[in-house]
């Protein structure tokens, strides 16, 4: 450990030579200073580690000396240890409260004042240190403040990539806040394979009504270096940077001005399957690009990159769920809703007509002999029938009514709005129609003739409370119709 300075300020010769000597004989480094004039002249020279202040000198007092010193920003932390003759109460209570670090009363013991001394040292430099310590902190505050304020900004810049954008303008949006965050002119998105010989400028901050531009890769050899490497690349001058050593004889030799000067480029990859370029770029009257530029830029990226991905994943996830829950509600054979699908419309649409005051019917519909079908021709020309049926109904039906698979040779269809006159007469005309279809095959010699058997339920009606009364009602009807020949309908 470096040797402490002391400076001693006192008038009295006999004093100063004798303080001096005892400190020197201590190891200390002791600069003596004659009065108080000579006091501040030292401190101006240099900052001693410890004052030792005489109160009563001719030329100054050293209760003014310690409050000018107190007050000045450079000695605040410098320990001031009082010496005087003076009663001890009066001089001490009003140095200390002056801000001096202890009072020792002359005449002086050696003993004593050596003991205040190093216990005056120690509190300094432990005092220095923990101011250092409190600096580091606030620096590292600051720092940290700056960190927030990168955040904040790129969670600005994403807070609008979050609702149901397309990617494309997801990236439009993307340039312009990147752009705005960096201070940049140039912020432009590239989508092109590694390897390509040609990329497609999906978004760019510069030209906001640009669609899709395609450039030729060999013009750009930033591009390629960062698609080929994968690896974020920071130009600080384009001037001078290597990448740019092949093209700027071209530059030269078509006269081109270029007026980049900075360039970050960062690659990207959506998924592994989308590849890109996210390339910023700054002109030449512009401040050049460092480390921390990068680093925002690429934790802007790697943020939209996620937003994105994110984006897609919902996109197809809805999709999925849409096509499932399709899947979950029809009849693969013949395409119409299922059982369970029409089920579920039913109940809806009883309780419409319970609130609305209206009526509902239901035809249960099942194809005469049709194992006789199956038997003669095979199964494969019963399942071309049974959807050329599907299709022969849902031509019949009105926009509002519904057709449905009720499982094997039989069919449902929905009817609201109708009453029993209604029902029975549509239910006719799905009778007759299937009578006078002629069901033809390629693999047939000629038509296959089909006749159907409808059973048919209407709500309200007494007895009827819910969906399992309202297909017993229909069933039930469908038994008596069969029963009473075929090829007929029955309420
Ligand atoms: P009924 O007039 O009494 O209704 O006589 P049916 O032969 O139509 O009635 P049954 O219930 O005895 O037989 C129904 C036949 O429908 C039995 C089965 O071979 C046939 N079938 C049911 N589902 C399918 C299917 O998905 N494809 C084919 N090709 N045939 C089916
Ligand atoms: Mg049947
Ligand atoms: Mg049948």
């Amino acid at each position: 450990m470096a040797t402490s300075r002391i400076l001693v300020a006192d008038d009295d010769e006999a004093v100063l030579e004798s303080v001096t000597w005892l400190l020197q004989e201590n190891g200390y480094d002791v600069v003596p200073a004659r009065g108080g004039h000579a006091c501040l002249e030292q401190l101006e020279r240099r900052a001693p580690d410890l004052l030792l202040l005489d109160i009563l000198m001719p030329d100054a007092d050293g209760c003014q000396i310690l409050e000018r010193i107190k007050g000045e920003e450079r000695w605040r932390d410098l320990p001031v240890l009082m010496l005087s003759a003076q009663p001890p109460e009066e001089a001490s209570v009003r140095s200390l409260g002056l801000g001096a670090a202890d009072f020792i009363r002359k005449p002086y013991r050696p003993k004593e004042l050596l003991a205040r001394v190093q216990a005056q040292l120690r509190t300094g430099a432990l005092l220095r240190t923990t101011r250092l310590a409190l600096l580091r902190t606030e620096e590292a505050l600051a720092r940290a403040q700056q960190d927030a304020d990168s955040r904040r900004k790129l969670v600005d810049i994403l807070h609008e990539v979050t609702g149901d954008l397309s990617v494309t303008e997801l990236l439009h949006l993307l340039v312009r806040r990147a752009a705005r965050a960096l201070n940049v002119s140039h912020c432009s998105v590239v989508l092109a394979q590694p390897g390509d010989v040609q990329g497609t400028v999906v978004a760019a901050f510069e030209d906001p009504s640009l669609q899709q531009l395609t450039v030729r890769l060999e013009r750009y050899p930033e591009l390629r270096l960062a698609l080929e490497s994968g690896q974020p690349l920071l130009i600080e001058d384009v001037d001078t940077h290597p990448v740019y050593d092949e093209v700027r004889p071209v530059w030269e030799r078509e006269g081109i001005d270029v007026a980049i000067r900075s360039v970050i480029a960062l690659p990207f990859s959506i998924d592994r399957q989308q590849y890109g370029v996210f390339l910023v770029r700054r002109t030449r009257g512009q401040e050049r690009f460092g480390p921390q530029d990068l680093e925002f830029a690429e934790a802007v990226i790697t943020a939209a990159v996620a937003v994105i991905q994110r984006a897609q994943l919902v996109e197809h996830t809805m999709a999925d769920n849409a096509r499932l829950e399709q899947l979950a509600q029809t009849d693969p054979l013949t395409q119409l809703l299922n059982r369970r699908a029409l089920t579920e419309r039913i109940t809806a649409e009883m309780e419409r007509a319970l609130r609305y005051d209206s009526t509902l019917a239901l035809l249960m519909i099942d194809l005469d002999h049709f194992k006789a079908i199956n038997d003669t021709w095979g199964h494969l020309v019963g399942d071309d029938v049974l959807r050329d049926v599907a299709q022969l109904l849902g031509q019949t039906i009105r926009l509002s009514d519904i057709v449905a698979r009720y499982g094997g040779e039989e069919f449902l269809i929905l009817l609201p709005e109708t009453d029993d006159e209604g029902a029975e007469a549509f239910a006719e005309r799905i009778r007759a129609a299937v009578e006078g279809h002629a069901f033809a095959r390629d693999s047939l010699t000629e038509p296959l003739r089909l006749t159907a058997s409808v059973g048919v339920a209407v709500f309200p009606a007494a007895g009827v409370e819910n969906v399992e009364d309202l297909f017993a009602r229909a069933d039930a009807a469908l038994y008596r119709a069969k029963a009473d020949g075929r090829n007929r309908v029955r309420m």
